[in-house]
């Protein structure tokens, strides 16, 4: 069993220079990831001068490990933003995904794009008799939308399932194929692309950007910053607006592929996909928790592993694991930053939808830029009203946030560490060290320069992770996942 994403095994992409020197551009892109790349793609024929900066490899990020599946059932979102706001901003959502997904299949026609497309029926399904009110209120949805639905008591597969809704009109894909071919086109059209590029801060003087990077500063008369979780709080108040989800995901090996892709509506989410390339995989996803929620992420690998072997029968490949964020009214936060900046925007907040969402804030950043109209600018608006929901979530996410950092200062859980694990202050500094097999001590800061929480050691990616926002380290302190820009070396500053 390897412990990485099925996306990225047999896929060596050609990577671009580092930016090593200052340059002077109309648009930065910050986040080589679906949404970065899609904004890049969607302004390629423009006559703007166009640089997109990766602090690692284009398309690396969440963007390498989420399912792919590109649908527009999405658990039983519609009845919830029904209720949350109306059915007009319900219905509109509805048509951004459907228009996501016929922009992302009609890119892969027209320019041949290999990324092992599959059209397949999407099911939401519950084996719990009392979910089902749940599922009548989105078939309610969907009947006044006028889309095609279908219930049913069973799955295409043996599987424990008492009711499902199914649509058919979606796909599967190769993620990381994808995005991969459309950084070569952007690279064909002059858009100058840097990976190994990290954006370290932002700052504004008069009507330009500037953002420094590790050797070379940037000066930018619009920014879009498509990160993922930004790595500045002000302006924006990300924090605030959002929590992160994290989940489990395995691929084994199968003999035969279906064309179908299911999720559960309830926590922890399971989602089911296939997947054929040279070879045929059954991907099963699950586990999934509020971050700061559950910390010994060794148990939650183990727990799914033993899921897929005991209960699917089936021999796990590949295991990784991914995060995503989620926004406090489920929707996604698209456009302006800030309401009297239009030179600043951000993509992301897709509630583990952004292959869908990351296609269409493509198109809507691109829009904003281009001053093009698009119906959905106001939908995805970051600054938009506050709503019930969103201040119920608001005073949630902050609850849990702030656990997850009591937790870190006060209670360091030893029994989920073996013998390798040891906390320790030094010179009033709170240190974690991990010793490896050679018996070296690998020393960094226990402390996430972004907000200051205290990290745990995930046993299984050796890697120390923050609770609060979701920002990974090395075993040596170097940065692997932000929001944080900066390391946890012992001598670092931050
Ligand atoms: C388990 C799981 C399964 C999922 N499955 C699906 C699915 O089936 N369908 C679906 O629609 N969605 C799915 N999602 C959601 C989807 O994967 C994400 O919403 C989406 O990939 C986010 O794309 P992004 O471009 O915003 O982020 P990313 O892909 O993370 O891109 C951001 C990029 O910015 C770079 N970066 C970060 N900081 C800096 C910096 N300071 N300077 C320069 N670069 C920086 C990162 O390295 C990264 O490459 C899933 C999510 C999870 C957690």
């Amino acid at each position: 069993m390897e412990n990485k994403s099925l996306w990225t095994t047999n896929i060596s992409p050609k990577i671009e220079k580092s930016l090593d020197k200052d340059i002077d551009v109309d648009v930065l892109i910050i986040g080589g990831g679906l949404t970065g790349i899609s904004t890049a793609f969607y302004l390629k024929d423009s006559d703007m001068n166009i640089a997109l900066i990766e602090q690692d490899k284009v398309g690396y990020g969440v963007s390498s490990r989420t399912t792919g599946k590109l649908t527009y059932l999405q658990e039983l979102i519609y009845h919830k933003l029904e209720k949350n706001f109306n059915f007009k901003i319900s219905k509109l959502y509805l048509d951004s995904q459907k228009e996501a997904i016929k922009l992302v299949v009609d890119n892969i026609k027209k320019y041949n794009i290999d990324c092992d497309l599959i059209k397949n029926d999407s099911y939401t399904f519950t084996n719990d008799e009392n979910e089902i009110s749940k599922f009548k209120l989105e078939e309610n949805f969907f009947k006044k939308a006028k889309i095609e639905y279908s219930t049913t008591k069973n799955l295409p597969i043996e599987h424990p399932c008492k009711y499902a809704l199914k649509v058919s009109d979606t796909y599967v894909f190769h993620p990381l194929k994808y995005i991969l071919e459309l950084k070569k086109i952007c690279l064909d059209k002059g858009i100058m692309i840097y990976e190994n590029t990290r954006a370290l801060k932002l700052s504004k003087e008069d009507d330009f950007y500037i953002c420094s990077t590790e050797s070379a500063k940037i000066k930018a008369k619009k920014v879009v910053i498509s990160c993922h979780y930004p790595f500045f709080v002000i302006p924006g108040f990300i924090p605030l607006k959002t929590h992160i989800e994290k989940s489990y995901v395995t691929a084994s090996k199968v003999n035969q592929i279906e064309k179908f892709n299911a999720i559960t509506n309830t926590y922890p989410i399971k989602s089911i996909r296939y997947h054929e390339d040279k070879n045929r995989y059954f991907i099963y996803a699950g586990n999934s928790h509020k971050l700061c929620d559950k910390l010994d992420r060794k148990c939650e690998y183990n727990k799914l592993e033993k899921e897929v072997k005991e209960k699917l029968n089936k021999q796990v490949k590949y295991i990784w694991t991914n995060q995503d964020i989620m926004t406090n009214d489920n929707l996604p936060l698209i456009g302006c930053i800030k309401k009297d900046d239009s030179n600043l925007l951000i993509g992301t907040g897709y509630n583990t939808w952004g292959m869908t969402n990351a296609t269409i804030a493509g198109k809507i950043l691109s829009d904003i830029i281009l001053k093009n109209k698009n119906r959905y600018i106001n939908l995805f608006n970051p600054n938009r009203p506050v709503s019930i929901d969103k201040i119920k979530n608001l005073v949630l996410n902050s609850y849990f946030n702030g656990k997850a950092y009591a937790l870190t200062k006060f209670k360091k859980n030893y029994k989920w560490y073996k013998e390798k694990v040891r906390f320790e202050t030094r010179n009033g500094k709170n240190l974690g060290i991990y010793i490896d097999n050679e018996g070296t001590e690998h020393i960094v800061r226990n402390l996430c320069p972004h907000m200051k929480c205290s990290l745990i050691f995930n046993e299984k990616d050796k890697t120390w992770d923050c609770p609060c926002h979701g920002s990974r380290f090395d075993i040596d302190g170097n940065v692997i996942e932000g929001p944080s820009v900066y390391s946890i070396k012992i001598d670092d500053k931050k």
